[in-house]
C-alpha cells in the first residue's frame, strides 16, 4: 500500500465544492483590485480553452529548428516580430518568457557575458526589487545608485559612479515605468554619460515591464529603443499587453545572442533561454491581441489608462488628499490611506504612500468609487491634516 501522503482521494463532489470556493474567490477578487498592474479583462480568450488538451512546449530558441513539434513557435515569431518593429531592432532576436524578471534575469545574463566577468551593475534604489537577487545570482559586483524624489535614476551620482569604476565595464540597468512610482529614466542622458564618463565599455539593458507598453505610444515621452546603443529589452505580457498567465517578451541584439549560443544535440534546437521547457500557451494571448486588435488599439489603451491616472489625481487633489502621477504613467500616488482602504481595494503600499495603478479594466466608475470611499473615511476620521508633499 502507498504511504498516505495526501490522505484519500477527492470524490468528484469534493473536488467540485474546492473549485466552486475558489472560482467565488477569483470572481470576488477580481474586480476589485487597483494596486497590481494585472490585465482582467479577459473574457474573450475563452476560444483558447480548447488548446488545452495539447501538451504544447516552445522548448529551445523560437528561431531555431526543433524535432519536438507540439509548439506554438511560428506564433511567437510573429510576436517577436511585432515588438521588433516597435522597438526598432533590426539585428532581432527574443522569446515569451515567463514573466518580466525572466525577461530581466536573461538581458543582464547576457550583458555580463558580453562585457566578462569585472563588470559592474549600476541600477536604481527604484528598481524593481529583484534586480538585486538577480545580481546575485549572476554573482555580479552592483551599484545602487540614487533615485530622485520622482523615482528617476539621479543622473549625477550614476556619472560620478561610473567615473570612479571607470576601469570596469559598467552594466546599467534602466527602468521605463519604475514599480512604485512610474518614472521612466532617460536612455539618452544614461548613454552619453557613459560616454563622457570614459568607461570601458557598457551595456544598457531596459526593464519596461510597465513602461514598455506606454512610454511608445505617447507623444514626446522619453524614447528607450534600439536607435540607442542598448542590449536588450524586457516587457512583461500579463500588465499592459494583458495575458491572463503570467509571460513576457525579452529582445536583444541577435550578434550578441549568437556569441551566447551553444548546441544541444539531442533536441537539434539552440540553447539560448533561460528556461529549457517553455511555455507556448502564452504565447497565443500575446499574439491573439497583436493580430486582433494591433497597435492602434495598444495606443488607445496607453492613452486611456494615462487620462484616467490624471483624472484620479485630480479628483484626489481635490478632496485635499496628497497624490500626483508622473507624467508619462498610469501610476496615481498617494499618501496611504488606512488599511480598511488599502484592503478593500488590493493596494500596494511602500512607507507611507500607496498606488494605483490604472489598467484598461479598470473603470472611471471604480476609481471615483474609491475617491469616495477615501471622501467617506475623511468624513468619520476628522478632516485632513496639512500633508508634505515630500514622501
Ligand atoms: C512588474 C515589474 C517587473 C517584474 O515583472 P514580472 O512580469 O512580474 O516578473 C520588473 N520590473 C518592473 C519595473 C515591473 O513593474
Amino acid at each position: 500500500m502507498l504511504r498516505g501522503v495526501g490522505g484519500m482521494n477527492f470524490s468528484d463532489n469534493q473536488i467540485k465544492t474546492r473549485l466552486d470556493q475558489i472560482y467565488k474567490k477569483l470572481e470576488r477578487s477580481s474586480s476589485s483590485y487597483l494596486g497590481y498592474p494585472c490585465n482582467a479583462d479577459l473574457n474573450e480568450l475563452m476560444i483558447f480553452s480548447r488548446f488545452l488538451k495539447f501538451p504544447i512546449n516552445n522548448v529551445g530558441d523560437p528561431f531555431s529548428n526543433c524535432s519536438f513539434k507540439v509548439n506554438t513557435r511560428e506564433l511567437e515569431r510573429e510576436v517577436v516580430d511585432f515588438f521588433s518593429k516597435l522597438y526598432n531592432l533590426e539585428d532581432s532576436w527574443g522569446y515569451v518568457t515567463n514573466g518580466g524578471t525572466e525577461g530581466n534575469l536573461y538581458g543582464l545574463f547576457l550583458g555580463r557575458e558580453t562585457l566578462g566577468k569585472n563588470s559592474i551593475l549600476y541600477y536604481s534604489a527604484d528598481s524593481h526589487y529583484s534586480i538585486i537577487k538577480l545580481a546575485r545570482l549572476l554573482n555580479l559586483n552592483s551599484v545602487q545608485i540614487k533615485s530622485n524624489e520622482n523615482g528617476e535614476i539621479n543622473y549625477e551620482d550614476l556619472s560620478l559612479r561610473l567615473k570612479k569604476n571607470k576601469n570596469n565595464p559598467a552594466l546599467i540597468l534602466a527602468t521605463i515605468g519604475t514599480t512604485m512610482k512610474g518614472a521612466n529614466d532617460k536612455i539618452e542622458k544614461i548613454q552619453k554619460i557613459c560616454e563622457n564618463a570614459l568607461v570601458s565599455n557598457y551595456y544598457i539593458h531596459v526593464d519596461a515591464a510597465l513602461g514598455g507598453m506606454i512610454n511608445p505610444f505617447l507623444n514626446n515621452s522619453p524614447k528607450f529603443d534600439f536607435s540607442f546603443n542598448i542590449g536588450s529589452i524586457s516587457v512583461s505580457g500579463h500588465k499592459l499587453i494583458g495575458s491572463p498567465i503570467p509571460c513576457g517578451i525579452v529582445l536583444a541584439r541577435k550578434k550578441l545572442v549568437n556569441t551566447l549560443a551553444s548546441k544541444i544535440e539531442y533536441l537539434e534546437t539552440l540553447d539560448t533561454t533561460i528556461s529549457g521547457s517553455r511555455n507556448g500557451f502564452t504565447v497565443f494571448f500575446m499574439w491573439y491581441y497583436i493580430k486582433k486588435y494591433g497597435e492602434k488599439w495598444f495606443r488607445e489603451v496607453a492613452i486611456n489608462c494615462v487620462e484616467k491616472c490624471k483624472h484620479t489625481v485630480k479628483k484626489l487633489n481635490e478632496l485635499g488628499w496628497t497624490a500626483w502621477s508622473n507624467e508619462y504613467s498610469n501610476i496615481v500616488i498617494l499618501e496611504k490611506p488606512n488599511s480598511k482602504l488599502t484592503e478593500k481595494w488590493q493596494l500596494a503600499t511602500q512607507g507611507n504612500i500607496a498606488h494605483i495603478v490604472v489598467m484598461r479594466h479598470t473603470t472611471k466608475m471604480m476609481l471615483d468609487e474609491f475617491v469616495q470611499d477615501l471622501k467617506n473615511e475623511i468624513y468619520l476620521t476628522g478632516p485632513i491634516q496639512t500633508k508634505s508633499r515630500k514622501f
